[in-house]
C-alpha cells in the first residue's frame, strides 16, 4: 500500500459533505444583524432568516418530512420561497419549485411523478392548485402562504398556514449536512420551450458549486443587494438563492415582473445585481425616462435563458448596466457559461463589443468542460465559427439525471458529455455562439438558416419590441421562415417593411416570407414557446399576413 493511501482518510475534521445550506448558518453566524431580505414593509436579518429556515425544517419533519421526501412549491419570489431553499434540504428534503405558469393537468402530472409529500402554495394560486391536487390524486399536506404583499383574490385550501407553522417549529432545530453530497437537493421540470416536461434532479454538491461558481462569474461582491426578477422557481433562481446566503447579500423579493417596480427597486434600495431573460432587459429598456431617476450606482446585471438580441446589449450598455451574458440549462444548474470579457475588448467599438457579448461564451470555471461537437462522432467540431455541431458540458455542475427516466438520462449523457440539444459553432478564441436549438433550425432549400440571426436583425429594427422566427412548410423549399412580431407600445410597421429591414442586412433567401404582428406566446421565464408558434404556422388558415 503506497503511503498516501494508508492513515489519511476522512473524518470530521477534514471532510464534511459540501451543501449550499451551510452558507446560511455562516451568513448567521458571521454577519446576523446584517440585512438578509426586504419585501414591501417586511424586513430580516440573516439571524432572523437562519432562524425562520431552522423552524421550517423542525416543523418540516413534524409533518413527516425526511430524507428524499418531495416538497413541492407553488410560489411567488417572496421571503417564503427563499426560506424553502434552505428549510426543505435541512429536513433531507427535496425541493420540488413549481413553474407558475403552468395548467392544472401539467401540474397534477408534476405532483404525481415527482411523488411530492408536501405543497406549500401562495393564496394567489389557490384555485389553480386546488385543482392541481385534486386531479393529481397524491394525498398531500398543504400548507398556504398568505403574504401581506398580495391582496388578490383566493382562498386558503391547506391544513396549515405557513407562519402558523413555523411558529410550531423549533428556531434551534439540529440540522445537520446529507449522509452524502451527491443526495439530491432539487427536483425541476423543464419549463416547456420544447413541450416534454423531464424532471431534472440536481444535489448538494453541485448546488453548493454553482452558487460559487456565480459569485466567481459575476464578481460578486461581499453584501450584494440582489434584485430577485429571476423566478425561484425556475433552477432554483439560477442558483442565485444559495449565491447572495455565501456572499451575505440582501434579498430584495419580487412578486412580479414589471419595469417601473424593478427599477423603483433598485433607486430605493440600490440593488446593485439582478438577472432575467433578455425580455426583461427590453422591458427595462422601454421604461419611461422618469423610472431611471435616481439609479446613480453601478448595477450589474445577468442576461441568459434566451439569446440576447445585440441590439438589447448595446443599449443596456447605453443605459450604464454593466451587462454579463450568461448560457445555460436547467440541466447544468441555470448558468454554466458566461461570456467572459476580455479586458482588450474596452478598446473596441460598441457594436463590435455587443457582437462578441452576443456569444454564448465559455465555460464556468467550476465546470470542466464546454465544447461543440459532432454528436454522432463525439469529435470537436473546427473552431471555425462556421460548422455547426452541439454544445456540450460536462462536470461538477452537471445534473444528476431525470428522475424516474432510464431512457432520456442515458441518452443525454451519452459519449460522456451532457447533450444539451443546442446547435453551436465554436470562433477561433474558443467562445461558443449558438445558432439555434436543434429543433428550431430552418432549412430552406437545403442551407441552414438561424432562427436567432433573423431574429437579431429583426431587432435592430427599431420599433420591434420581440420576435420570433419558426418554420413554414413550403412546397418548394422545404422550409421558409415566418417571423411572429411584438411591436413597442404605440408603433405601426408593415410586413412589407420588416422584409425589406432584413434583405438590406442579410442574404434574402434569409429574409422572412410572412410576417405576423401580435403577441408572442412565453414561458414564465420569457423564453417565446417556438413549439406553439410552430403549430400556429402548420394550419396556415391561422396567419393574416
Ligand atoms: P427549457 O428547455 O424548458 O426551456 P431551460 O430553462 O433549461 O428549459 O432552457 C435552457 C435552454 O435555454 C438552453 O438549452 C438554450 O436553448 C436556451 N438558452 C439559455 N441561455 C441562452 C443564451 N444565453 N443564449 C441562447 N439560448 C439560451
Amino acid at each position: 500500500m503506497m503511503p498516501f493511501d494508508s492513515g489519511l482518510g476522512r473524518n470530521t475534521a477534514n471532510y464534511a459533505a459540501l451543501t449550499p445550506v451551510s452558507f446560511l448558518a455562516w451568513a448567521a453566524e458571521v454577519y446576523p444583524e446584517r440585512a438578509s431580505g426586504v419585501h414591501g414593509d417586511r424586513r430580516f436579518t440573516w439571524r432572523e432568516t437562519y432562524q425562520r429556515c431552522r423552524r421550517l425544517a423542525s416543523a418540516l419533519r413534524g409533518l413527516g418530512v425526511t430524507r428524499n421526501t418531495t416538497v413541492a412549491l407553488m410560489l411567488a419570489n417572496t421571503p417564503e420561497m427563499y426560506e424553502a431553499h434552505f428549510g426543505i434540504p435541512m429536513a433531507g428534503g427535496v425541493i420540488n419549485t413549481l413553474n407558475t405558469r403552468l395548467d392544472a393537468d401539467a401540474l397534477a402530472f408534476m405532483l404525481r411523478h415527482g411523488e411530492a409529500r408536501v405543497l406549500i402554495t401562495d393564496r394567489s394560486f389557490s384555485a389553480l392548485m386546488a385543482a392541481a391536487v385534486e386531479r393529481s390524486g397524491v394525498p398531500l399536506i398543504v400548507v398556504d402562504v398568505d403574504d401581506p404583499e398580495y391582496d388578490g383574490p383566493g382562498e386558503r385550501i391547506g391544513s396549515f398556514e405557513y407562519e402558523a407553522l413555523l411558529a410550531s417549529g423549533d428556531p434551534t432545530f439540529a440540522w445537520t449536512a446529507p449522509p452524502d453530497e451527491w443526495d439530491a437537493i432539487a427536483l425541476s421540470y423543464t419549463s416547456g420551450t420544447t413541450g416534454d416536461p423531464k424532471g431534472v434532479v440536481t444535489h448538494h454538491r453541485g448546488a453548493y458549486l454553482a452558487a460559487l461558481g456565480n459569485i466567481l462569474a459575476w464578481d460578486m461582491n461581499s453584501f450584494p443587494v440582489y434584485l430577485w426578477s429571476v423566478p425561484m422557481f425556475h433552477c432554483n433562481g439560477w442558483c442565485h438563492a444559495w449565491a447572495v446566503a455565501a456572499r451575505a447579500g440582501t434579498n430584495v423579493f419580487l412578486r412580479k415582473v414589471d419595469a417601473a417596480a424593478m427599477l423603483d427597486l433598485i433607486a430605493r434600495h440600490r440593488v446593485t445585481h439582478f438577472g432575467g431573460a433578455p425580455i426583461v432587459q427590453s422591458l427595462i429598456l422601454n421604461a419611461p425616462e422618469e423610472c431611471f431617476a435616481g439609479i446613480d450606482h453601478t448595477v450589474r446585471c445577468f442576461t441568459g435563458g434566451a439569446a440576447p438580441p445585440s441590439a438589447v446589449i448595446e443599449a443596456m450598455e447605453r443605459r450604464g448596466f454593466l451587462l454579463s451574458h450568461i448560457y445555460g440549462l436547467t440541466e447544468t444548474y441555470g448558468p454554466a457559461a458566461i461570456c467572459a470579457k476580455q479586458p482588450e475588448w474596452d478598446e473596441l467599438s460598441k457594436a463590435e463589443r455587443a457582437r462578441l457579448n452576443g456569444r454564448q461564451g465559455v465555460r464556468y470555471s467550476v465546470e470542466e468542460g464546454l465544447t461543440v461537437m459532432d454528436p454522432q462522432t463525439m469529435t470537436t467540431v473546427p473552431a471555425d465559427g462556421e460548422t455547426i455541431g452541439e454544445v456540450m458540458f460536462r462536470g461538477n455542475i452537471t445534473m444528476k439525471g431525470y428522475l424516474k427516466n432510464p431512457a432520456a438520462t442515458e441518452a443525454a449523457f451519452a459519449g460522456g458529455w451532457f447533450h444539451t440539444g443546442d446547435l453551436a459553432v465554436l470562433h477561433p478564441d474558443g467562445y461558443i455562439k449558438i445558432k439555434d436549438r436543434s429543433k428550431d433550425i430552418i432549412i430552406s432549400g437545403g442551407e441552414n438558416i438561424s432562427s436567432l440571426e433573423v431574429e437579431d436583425t429583426i431587432h435592430r429594427h427599431g420599433k420591434v419590441m420581440a420576435c420570433a422566427v419558426v418554420a413554414q412548410p413550403d412546397a418548394k423549399w422545404g422550409e421558409t421562415p415566418v417571423a411572429f412580431i411584438e411591436l413597442k407600445d404605440g408603433a405601426e410597421a408593415t410586413a412589407e417593411e420588416i422584409i425589406a429591414h432584413c434583405r438590406e442586412y442579410m442574404a434574402h433567401f434569409k429574409a422572412p416570407r410572412r410576417v405576423v404582428f401580435g403577441p408572442v406566446p412565453r414561458t414564465s421565464t420569457g423564453k417565446i414557446q417556438k413549439f406553439v408558434l410552430r403549430e400556429r404556422v402548420r394550419s396556415s388558415a391561422a396567419i393574416d399576413v
